[in-house]
């Protein structure tokens, strides 16, 4: 980024747009290449990039001296703004910093690296890196009985959790951590790079002295070793609801994996349907079950038991049915997600041809061949 692009253009707004126009520009922008709904590489560029251009020119101060000196102006300008990016994003309407912290740098932690939360963003909160814990994938497979009725489980998943010893401050108990002087209790210094004399970086980098933790520990817990998480078996009680589909996934805030800075990631339940020996599951809750039938039973009609996921229920086939033909009994499929009433079970017919016919059986199917063939 040796050429910076102009920040009115960057917003797609003019150069006298008012404030209101700005901030309806990078709300739109913002969340169009938020890198947790966009998933295209060139997104946590972009995002970066509007939040610069917003910052400065939400600004009045800094977008005069934007008007008047350009990025030079701006290099002064948008670094005088990394302190205020907790209003800046509050005034967009976007919630607290820490909801934006989370939502943009939290998820899955694969946009921004290891720095990821360097640029711009330091300041907030203290103590320490303020990386979220992993997520933790729960693999569950689901029959599709428990499809119909819903599911309540309680699993164990082991995760690092808060350490029960120190209570997660990672000191022997009986001792406290102390604050590490260097950064005081920051956890983290500030570093300006120069890339040309048109831009800046600044970032905050992780404190050597503390590892960033903002605190020194001189007489570590042995449970933990003075990480303050510990790994352990968290029993969660799940409810799965009626109508899953395979491959859903529920999402559990805050019951992932625990951090070094003490945030969870999130429990992230993914569902496998265990295919039903008897139904095929169709789309909208429709079960599919191979019926199988006599000739005579379609030719003459007659009344069946057949089997359906609760037990069984009569079907009435009627006199001539087609051996294509496909019944179908209402309401006996699976819920669906998210809206009332059933699927249907449909009954596809299969006609058994008789092999082991006794003598008289074959007498009579000839005479009746030879009957059908005068018609
Ligand atoms: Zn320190
Ligand atoms: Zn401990």
């Amino acid at each position: 980024m040796s050429s910076k692009r102009d920040y009115y253009e960057v917003l797609g707004v003019q150069k006298k747009a008012s404030k209101e126009e700005i901030k309806n520009a990078y709300r739109k922008l913002a969340l169009q290449y938020h890198p947790d709904r966009n998933k295209e590489p060139s997104a946590e560029g972009k995002f970066k990039e509007l939040s610069e251009a917003y910052a400065v020119l939400s600004d009045d101060e800094k977008r005069k001296r934007y008007d008047v000196y350009g990025h030079v102006g701006a290099e002064e300008a948008f670094r005088g703004s990394e302190a205020n990016f907790e209003e800046i994003f509050r005034d967009a309407g976007f919630g607290g910093f820490r909801d934006i912290f989370d939502q943009m740098f939290g998820r899955r932690g694969g946009f921004f690296g290891d720095d990821l939360f360097s640029f711009g963003f330091g300041g907030g909160g203290g103590g320490g890196s303020r990386r979220r814990g992993r997520d933790i994938i729960y693999d569950m497979e689901v029959t599709v009985e428990d499809v119909l009725r819903g599911k309540k489980e309680e699993v164990e998943v082991p995760r690092f959790d808060r350490c029960k010893e120190c209570g997660g401050s990672g000191a022997a108990p009986g001792t406290k951590p102390r604050k590490c002087t260097v950064c005081d209790g920051q956890g983290q210094t500030k570093r300006v790079y120069s890339q040309n004399r048109f831009s800046t970086i600044v970032t905050m980098e992780p404190c050597r002295t503390c590892q960033g933790q903002g605190q020194i520990i001189d007489k570590p817990c042995t449970n933990c070793r003075g990480s303050g998480r510990a790994k352990q078996v968290k029993k969660i009680k799940l409810e799965i609801p009626p109508g899953v589909e395979d491959g859903m996934a529920f999402q559990l805030r805050g019951e992932g994996e625990m951090s070094e800075a003490g945030i969870s990631g999130d429990l992230i339940v993914r569902l496998h349907i265990k295919p039903h020996p008897k139904f095929e599951r169709l789309a909208d809750g429709h079960l599919l079950y191979n019926l199988d039938v006599k000739f005579t039973d379609l030719t003459l009609g007659t009344d069946l038991r057949v089997p359906t996921l609760e037990g069984s229920e009569k079907l009435k086939i009627p006199q001539g049915t087609p051996a294509s033909a496909i019944l179908q009994i209402k309401g006996k499929g699976l819920p669906r997600i998210g809206s009332a009433g059933r699927g249907d079970l449909h009954l596809r017919i299969n006609v058994k041809v008789p092999t082991n016919l006794t003598d008289r059986q074959k007498a009579l199917l000839k005479e009746l061949h030879k009957e059908l063939d005068n018609q």
